[in-house]
């Protein structure tokens, strides 16, 4: 159950009504601040009909002003616990305010050359922040599977050099502390959104986390592991589409979950990232992609961008090439402006 107080409530009303829902049964009263609104979340097992009384009880105490069932399976996640936008805010850029924030780079860290060129290249078309993955989860041992630490150094030397902020996965609890000595923002990619280990490690974690749609993941899946960062104390999550299991295999490596963005928005508080990359595997639609989630109401963008894709260790055939990437922000700009959200730039 959701109690909403106003803004102007004391500290004591608050604890009055966190106390009283102690009393009632509830295991948990979680308090969440807004600018206008106070939202004390009530987590526990109490029957339905007494939950019906206690909302009559609850009107009745001082500085609340309504309260609401939880209608999700979801709950800190939930936009009924968090009614205004929340944004992640880092070095001044704001994922989730105005401006559409845009992360590129290569799919993998190869090589310094590759990262610093790349780096220099999106920041001066605009991008927001810097992507680049040092441990690459493959589906073939074969394959590429990232340069590790030495990837993680090159990214902090990338950012050294250009001022961007940088993005890079992490795999796995052990992995968690070396990865933050190195980069900014720390992602979860889609194979493991459902490592529920891993979620409440990064739960500890003082740097905000990307959480990216399993293929298979139902959005209930998705927002209750984005539950398990929240309830561990990093409320600093932000969700990325990047595309669900589809059959097309021959046009599209998967199906761009477009309609996830505004259903999303609806449900939770948390920004929206989708990621037209790993959505199509195929960089003639990156920018459609792109342009239909701007204007389907994202927060941002996470773009692969490679200075030379066709000799790409990883996801050659979904990287932009630098050009593709002017082009791309230059139309991201205009759509951007046509809904009312502000131009991509490096800093609000
Ligand atoms: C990536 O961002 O390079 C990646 C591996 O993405 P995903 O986890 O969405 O497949
Ligand atoms: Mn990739």
């Amino acid at each position: 159950m959701f109690i909403y107080l106003h803004g102007n409530v004391t500290s004591q009303q608050i604890q009055r009504v966190k106390d009283e829902a102690i009393n009632a049964g509830f295991t948990q009263a979680f308090e969440s601040k807004g600018q206008e609104i106070v939202v004390v979340n009530c987590i526990g097992a109490v029957p339905h009909e007494r939950k019906l009384e206690l909302q009559e009880f609850f009107m009745t105490l001082p500085g609340v002003s309504g309260t609401q069932l939880a209608k999700t399976p979801f709950r800190l996640t939930a936009r009924g616990s968090h009614p205004e936008n929340f944004s992640v805010a880092l070095n001044g850029i704001k994922i989730g305010g105005k401006p559409i924030v845009v992360i590129a780079g290569p799919c993998a860290v190869e090589s310094e050359a590759q990262i610093l060129a790349t780096a220099k290249a999106v920041k001066a078309a605009g991008a927001s922040m810097l992507r680049g993955g040092a441990f690459k989860p493959r589906t073939s041992r074969f394959s590429f599977q990232g340069l590790g630490e030495d990837g993680l150094r090159l990214l902090a030397l990338a950012r050294e050099q250009t001022g961007l902020p940088v993005v890079t996965e992490v795999m796995s609890p052990d992995k968690i502390d070396l990865v933050c000595q190195y980069v900014d923002i720390l992602q979860v990619g889609a194979r493991n959104m459902k490592n529920y280990d891993l979620l409440k490690a990064l739960g500890q974690v003082k740097k905000p986390v990307i959480l990216k749609r399993g293929d298979s993941a139902s959005i209930n899946d998705l927002l209750l592991a984005a539950e398990y960062i929240v309830a561990e104390g990093n409320e600093r999550v932000i969700i990325c589409l990047r595309g669900v299991l589809g059959f097309d295999h021959d046009y599209t490596r998967n199906i761009s979950d477009i309609d996830a963005i505004p259903v999303i928005k609806g449900l939770s508080h948390h920004p929206v990232i989708f990621d037209p990359s790993h959505a199509t595997g195929n960089r003639d639609l990156i920018m459609p992609m792109a342009l239909a989630a701007v204007a389907a109401g994202a927060d941002g963008l996470m773009v692969e961008v490679h200075p030379k894709p066709a000799t790409a260790l990883s996801d050659g055939p979904q990287s932009l090439t630098p050009d593709m990437f002017v082009d791309l922000m230059r139309q991201v700009k205009r759509v951007a402006h046509a809904i009312g959200r502000l131009t991509p730039k490096n800093k609000e």
